[in-house]
C-alpha cells in the first residue's frame, strides 16, 4: 500500500493537504474496534441515538460554511452550489434522526391458539462504506445517518481525491457524542478498502456508491461472504422534451439538471431526446443560456460551473465530445473554445444531430456537454431512452398529464423527474434499476438496508393456572 496522498485543488492543482494512508493493519484494528462498539451503540435506546444524530445535523448547520468550502477545494463545484450540498447531506442527517425512533415491529396472528408470532428489525452489524468524490458530504452522510440510527458502527471510505470533507463530517458526529469506534474513516484506496472489506469476516454491509465497474467488482467479491450489500451505482439519464412542453420552463431545468457539478453527476441528463416541432425553438433557447454560463474557480463570486475532478476526467469528456463530431454530431461552439481555459476547466457544449451510437448516447460523459437527438413519435423517444443496461434517473417535459403518466410508466429508471430537473431529496427513496444498482438510500426505504428482520415464535401460551 502506497504510504500518502495529495489532495488536490482541481481548480488549480495546488495541493490542499498531504494525508497519510491508513495502513492494513490499522484498517482490521479499527474494523474491529467498530464490531465492540456495536455491541455497545445497539443497545443505546433509539432517542439517545436519535438525539445525537439530530446533535450532530445541528452541528453541520453551524459549520455549513467551512464544510461547503471544503467541498469546493477538494471537489471544484461552485461554493453556492457546496452550500446547497450541505443542505442537502444535513437533510439526511435530520431525517434519519427522525426515522431511528420509528424502527417498528410487528405481531402475526399465528395459526394456533397458542403461539404467537413477533417480528423485530436488527441491526446488521458493522457497515463499510465506500464513496465517490462528486458529493464528498452527500453520499458519505446518506449511508452514515441510516447505519447510525438503525445500531449499526461504520468505517467510511471517502475517495481519495475528496477525503477531507468526510474527515470533517466524522469528527463532528463525534463532537455531537457518537462513540468515536461507532463512525470512523480510512484514507485508503478503493482496491485496498474494496479488498478489506470484502474479506474480513467482521464487516457484515458493504455499502457502495460509484461506478457500475466497480460495482459489480465488490457484488462478486462480497459473495463469497455473503455480505449485505448496497449498489448505488453508475447512470445514463435520458431527458425528453415533448412538443407541449413549456420550453423555457424545460431550458431553465436542463440547465440547472445538466451542470450541477460541471455535469458530473450520477442523475444529471446525459443525453436529451427533444421533439422534431420543437426542437430547433429548444436548441437556440438553450444555447444562448448554456453559452452565457461562466466557467471559473468554483470559489469566485458569479461563477456557474467550476472544473472537472481531473485531467482524466477531462479527457473523457473531450473523447465523447470528438466521437460525436466524427460520426456527424454539430457543436454549438468549437473543440478549441472548449478548451480555451485549460486546466481542468471546460466550457459547456450542445452538440446536435446525434445518433444512438455516438459515445454520449452510450457511456456516462461526467462533464458539461448537452448531446440532443430529434424524434418523431414518443414511443420511439421512450425506446431509445431505454436502450441501456443503465436505470437510475430520467426526465421529461410535457403538460399533458396522460403522456406524463405514460412516460412514467413506460421508462425503466428509479428515479424520475416529470417537470423536474432536480428530484433528488432526503426523503425520497434515491437509487437505481438494472445495472445501476440495487438499494434505496433516502426515505423511509433508507434505513431498511441496515437493519435485518427476524422473528420470534413464542409457543405454550394456553392460559396461565
Ligand atoms: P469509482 O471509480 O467507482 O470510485 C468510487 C469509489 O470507489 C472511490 O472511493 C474509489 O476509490 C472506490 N474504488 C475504486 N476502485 C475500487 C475497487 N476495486 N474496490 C472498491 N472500491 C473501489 O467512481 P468515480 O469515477 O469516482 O465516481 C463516479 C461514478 O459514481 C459514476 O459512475 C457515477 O454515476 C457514480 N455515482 C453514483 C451515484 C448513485 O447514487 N447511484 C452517486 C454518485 C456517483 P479511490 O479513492 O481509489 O478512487
Amino acid at each position: 500500500m502506497a504510504e500518502q496522498v495529495e489532495v488536490l485543488n482541481p481548480a488549480d492543482n495546488s495541493v490542499i493537504e498531504t494525508l497519510d494512508y491508513t495502513s492494513e493493519d490499522q484498517i482490521n484494528s479499527m474494523i474491529d474496534a467498530a464490531s465492540k462498539a456495536f455491541d455497545q451503540w445497539r443497545k443505546v435506546d433509539a432517542h439517545e441515538r436519535s438525539a445525537k444524530l439530530q446533535k450532530w445535523a445541528d452541528l453541520m448547520m453551524e459549520h455549513k460554511e467551512e464544510l461547503a468550502r471544503l467541498i469546493t477545494l477538494e471537489g471544484g463545484k461552485t461554493y453556492q452550489e457546496a452550500l446547497g450540498e450541505v443542505d442537502y447531506a444535513h437533510g439526511y442527517v435530520d431525517w434519519y434522526a427522525g426515522e431511528a425512533k420509528r424502527i417498528y415491529g410487528r405481531t402475526i396472528p399465528a395459526n394456533t391458539p397458542d403461539k404467537d408470532v413477533v417480528v423485530r428489525q436488527y441491526p446488521v452489524g458493522v457497515v463499510g462504506a465506500i464513496t465517490p468524490w462528486n458529493f464528498p458530504a452527500a453520499m458519505i452522510t446518506r449511508k452514515m445517518a441510516p447505519a447510525l440510527a438503525a445500531g449499526c458502527t461504520i468505517v467510511c471510505k471517502p475517495a481519495v481525491q475528496t477525503p477531507l470533507t468526510t474527515i470533517r463530517l466524522v469528527e463532528l458526529a463525534h463532537e455531537a457524542g457518537i462513540p468515536k469506534e461507532a463512525v470512523q474513516y480510512i484514507v485508503a484506496s478503493g482496491k485496498d478498502a474494496g479488498r478489506i472489506f470484502t474479506t474480513n469476516q467482521t464487516i457484515r454491509k458493504i455499502t457502495f456508491t460509484g461506478s457500475t465497474p466497480v460495482g459489480k467488482t465488490l457484488i462478486e467479491e462480497s459473495g463469497k461472504m455473503v455480505k449485505n450489500i448496497t449498489m448505488e451505482l453508475g447512470g445514463l439519464a435520458p431527458l425528453i422534451v415533448h412538443k407541449d412542453a413549456d420550453l423555457d420552463f424545460a431550458v431553465d431545468e436542463t440547465i440547472k439538471n445538466k451542470f450541477r457539478n460541471a455535469g458530473q453527476t450520477c442523475i444529471c441528463a446525459n443525453r436529451l431526446y427533444v421533439h422534431e416541432d420543437i426542437h430547433d425553438e429548444y436548441v437556440k433557447k438553450l444555447t444562448e443560456k448554456v453559452h452565457a454560463l461562466k466557467v471559473g474557480n468554483g470559489m469566485d463570486e458569479n461563477v456557474d460551473i467550476g472544473p472537472l475532478i481531473n485531467q482524466k476526467g477531462v479527457d473523457k469528456v473531450l473523447d465523447h465530445i470528438k466521437d460525436a463530431q466524427q460520426k456527424g454530431g454539430e457543436l454549438s461552439r468549437s473543440l478549441e473554445e472548449i478548451q480555451s481555459l485549460g486546466g481542468n476547466f471546460l466550457q459547456p457544449v450542445v452538440i446536435t444531430n446525434m445518433t444512438q451510437d455516438m459515445k454520449p448516447m452510450r457511456e456516462e460523459t461526467f462533464g458539461p456537454v448537452i448531446p440532443i437527438m430529434k424524434y418523431s413519435k414518443i414511443e420511439e423517444a421512450v425506446a431509445l431512452a431505454n436502450d441501456t443496461q443503465f436505470g437510475l434517473a430520467a426526465y421529461y417535459f410535457t403538460n399533458d398529464y396522460r403522456t406524463g403518466i405514460y412516460l412514467n410508466d413506460e421508462l425503466n429508471y428509479g428515479v424520475v423527474g416529470w417537470n423536474d430537473g432536480a428530484p433528488s431529496a432526503p426523503h425520497a427513496p434515491f437509487g437505481g434499476v438494472k445495472e445501476s444498482g440495487y438499494g434505496r438510500e433516502g426515505g423511509i426505504e433508507g434505513i431498511e438496508p441496515y437493519l435485518e428482520k427476524r422473528y420470534l415464535s413464542i409457543g405454550n401460551l394456553n392460559t396461565p393456572e
